[in-house]
């Protein structure tokens, strides 16, 4: 054990549907607009550019099922999404290979401080303001692909309150899994633990304090999340 001088940080581990064990995080990316109807809402045209991504931190995952809402914002959004959590990496994979380094599959959300967001779009700076805050992406367990498959399609909903706020189906996303993975794997070393944030659909929206969140894809069950 080397000898560190100051406490270690703790790895983050996600629990596993039907398996007993965690699935440990290393890196958090993120893709923004993909599916149409919201790049559509926000401002933005939908034609198929290049996909872009961004980072969050591997401690912003939360399993506990609480969202504390996050200081310095009075705008603050859900947007729900597949998360996709890989078992191996490497670089440069082509799409047809891409799917071979995904352990499974999950529930998340990506919350973001849309106001603090759209202050930094603005100005051109970066965005982590806006979306790598604390407890900022909370999530579901992992489904081993091994157990459900690949989902490639499937209905994606978000309801607050039990009032339905956001809806869309997998095969909408504009890059797919494949596609994200491939991509990625051209600009970064990806490695085992790594997790993506698949995009949203239509219908993102701010939260209150007392809300309740409950998203929902065909095959991955759902996660309900309290805003505290
Ligand atoms: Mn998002």
């Amino acid at each position: 054990m080397p000898n560190y001088v100051i406490s270690t940080p703790q790895i983050i581990g996600l629990p596993i549907d039907g398996v007993d064990g965690l699935f440990p995080v290393r890196r958090v990316y993120c893709i923004g607009r993909n599916y149409a109807a919201h790049a559509i809402e926000m401002g933005h045209d939908p034609d198929r550019e290049p996909p872009f991504f961004f980072q969050r931190n591997p401690n912003n995952l939360d399993p506990s099922g609480t969202f504390p809402y996050p200081p310095h914002s009075a705008d603050v959004h859900h947007e729900a999404e597949m998360y996709v959590a890989l078992k191996s990496g490497g670089t440069n994979f082509a799409v047809e290979d891409a799917l071979d380094c995904v352990y499974g599959y999950g529930l998340s959300l990506d919350m973001t401080r849309r106001d603090l967001q759209g202050q930094m779009k603005k100005m051109g700076r970066p965005w982590e303001i806006g979306k790598a805050f604390e407890r900022s992406a909370p999530c579901g367990p992992v489904h081993p692909a091994s157990t459900i498959g690949h989902p490639t399609a499937g209905h994606l909903a978000l309801t607050v309150n039990g009032e339905t706020r956001q809806e869309g189906d997998l095969n909408q996303m504009i890059w797919k899994v494949p596609e994200m993975i491939s991509y990625l794997s051209e600009y970064f070393e990806l490695a085992p633990g790594d997790v993506i944030q698949s995009g949203t659909p239509a219908g993102v929206g701010p939260i209150k304090k007392g809300d309740v969140m409950v998203v929902t894809i065909d095959g991955l069950g759902s996660l309900s999340v309290t805003v505290a």
